[in-house]
């Protein structure tokens, strides 16, 4: 029987079954970052959301043309009204402090976008079909502004190209900004312009020939607005019609309202037909904040010796749709939580032999990974979805002396788990970060950690798992992290990093 994956469309304003218009074959936009400095846990938050609706569609024998794009040019500072104001986001960071090292704006866009590529990697997310740039599709997004003049939706103003937002009748309809007299009454909410046709009318197109990405189009020299490019790309690779478009809940008002309007008026269609946004993340309560020390890109933490699939599981422990409160306990519960699956497999792993594979599964965790995919397909619960797994993991460490049957179904449901959440095994290397093997080694309780992981192993050997633990759990309270692969123990150590 195949199953319902249900998500909360925020353009309904209602949780209800994603239905691709080709059954079976879901078409996906998420925007991805602005590539102006590396990617704090907020953003991830939101591009694992996208992950975990790949995971789950495929979980259920979808295929998922999947595709997330490199803004690197035209997002503008001050980007919470739809005609934002402000500096180019990319140009900004060039004169900062940190973008004293590029040559130009073009080598900081590529610097960061790599750095954004293995922060992904790491992260343990999937690659999607193709990961577009805004720079790389200007010939088609200028084709569409003329395509909106020609159409009577944009007009052109001594600086700029502008959408018309009364050409739109439903301008409004995701975010709900409907009163349109409303929008002119903010204090810095539009572009000051008297040649705009009214005040909420957002650029297409920015009229500058001093700005540092410019292009020459038919109305001069300049660079595209942050939203059409994001149209353009979903319609180029995806079609006129998508069925799912996602992004941070920052981005319902203006970003995606402004990029509706654009494709449904060039189109004639609905652009998306289910929407999903992520709310946001605090750290200790509070927003994340540079003064206060609570701001955290992906690359600092894992470069303090964070696991990344253990800051992978705590941002994807409270499900997308509420708020997440990220703190320093919910990233050592999701040491502890990673390490039961890792476990899981090295137990299989020494019943089996490494080159073993997986086998059939017993009834029991076949029915507790039904479960787990059955909550993932209600809404991305996670938190449901991850209990499971680790319901799942419990149930496999209990034997303690596995048969090779219990071994291969072991390895079935974590491998399972693992395409689902994505949370036990790291698809990639880069995520297995050897943080200990350039530091001099510390002792605990007067052994080095050396000696503690053979001990450990002669444990193990004597399926002694009560002292095996012990030793693991007395080391993680020394900030001693062990993590078990196929090749033998290897460790690192775990700082504060909050
Ligand atoms: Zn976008």
């Amino acid at each position: 029987m195949a199953r319902a994956f249900k998500l909360y469309d925020t353009l309904t304003r209602q949780v209800k079954e994603l239905t691709p218009l080709t059954p079976g074959h879901l078409k996906f936009y998420s925007c991805g970052p602005t590539v102006y400095s590396s990617a704090h846990i907020g953003n991830f938050r939101t591009f694992l959301t996208a992950d975990l609706i790949v995971r789950t569609a495929e979980s259920i024998g979808w295929k998922v043309d999947y595709v997330s794009n490199i803004t690197d040019v035209g997002h503008l500072t001050q980007d919470d009204v739809a005609d934002a104001d402000g500096e180019d986001k990319m140009e900004k960071a060039l004169k900062s402090k940190e973008g004293a090292q590029f040559a130009n704006v073009w080598d900081l866009s590529e610097h960061y976008a790599e750095l954004f590529k293995d922060d992904w990697m790491r992260m343990n997310l999937r690659e999607p079909m193709v990961r577009p740039k805004a720079t790389q599709h200007m010939r088609e997004q200028i084709q569409a502004i003329q395509d909106l003049i020609d159409k009577g939706a944009a007009y052109e103003t001594p600086s700029g190209v502008y959408f018309s937002i009364e050409s739109f009748d439903e301008y409004g309809k995701l975010s709900g900004n409907v009163d349109r007299d409303d929008l002119r009454t903010g204090v810095r909410d539009v572009v000051a312009d008297d040649n705009k046709r009214h005040p909420s009318d957002f650029a297409l197109w920015k009229k500058d020939d001093k700005h540092l990405m410019q292009w020459y189009s038919p109305w001069g020299w300049g660079f595209p607005g942050w939203h059409i490019e994001c149209s353009v790309m979903a319609r180029d690779y995806l079609g006129e019609t998508i069925d799912l478009h996602a992004g941070g809940e920052d981005l319902v008002f203006p970003h995606h309202e402004c990029e509706i309007a654009q494709s449904e008026t060039l189109t004639g269609k609905p652009f998306s037909n289910h929407w999903v946004h992520t709310r946001f993340l605090q750290v200790d309560g509070e927003k994340m904040s540079k003064s206060k020390g609570s701001f955290h890109t992906v690359r600092d933490l894992v470069e303090k010796g964070v696991d990344p699939l253990a800051l992978r599981y705590a941002l994807i422990s409270v499900p997308y749709g509420k708020p997440l409160n990220f703190t320093m306990q919910t990233l050592k519960d999701a040491v502890s939580h990673v390490e039961r699956f890792r476990e899981c497999v090295s137990r299989a792993e020494e019943v089996l032999g490494s080159s073993e594979g997986e086998g059939a599964p017993t009834e029991q965790l076949q029915q507790i990974y039904d479960q787990a995919l059955d909550a993932m397909c209600d809404d991305l619960n996670t938190s449901v979805a991850i209990a499971k797994a680790l319901e799942g993991a419990k149930v496999i460490l209990r034997e303690t002396e596995m048969s090779k049957e219990q071994a291969e179904a072991a390895l079935w449901f974590i491998h399972r788990v693992n395409g689902l959440l994505g949370i036990a095994i790291a698809d990639t290397d880069a995520a297995c970060l050897d943080a200990a093997s350039d530091e001099e080694e510390p002792t605990v309780d007067g052994k080095t950690i050396t000696e503690w992981i053979d001990e450990r192993k002669r444990a193990r050997a004597d399926k002694d798992f009560a002292l095996s633990d012990k030793i693991r759990n007395d080391l993680a309270a020394a900030g001693i992290e062990l993590r078990d692969s196929p090749d033998g123990t290897t460790w690192s150590q775990i700082s504060s990093p909050l």
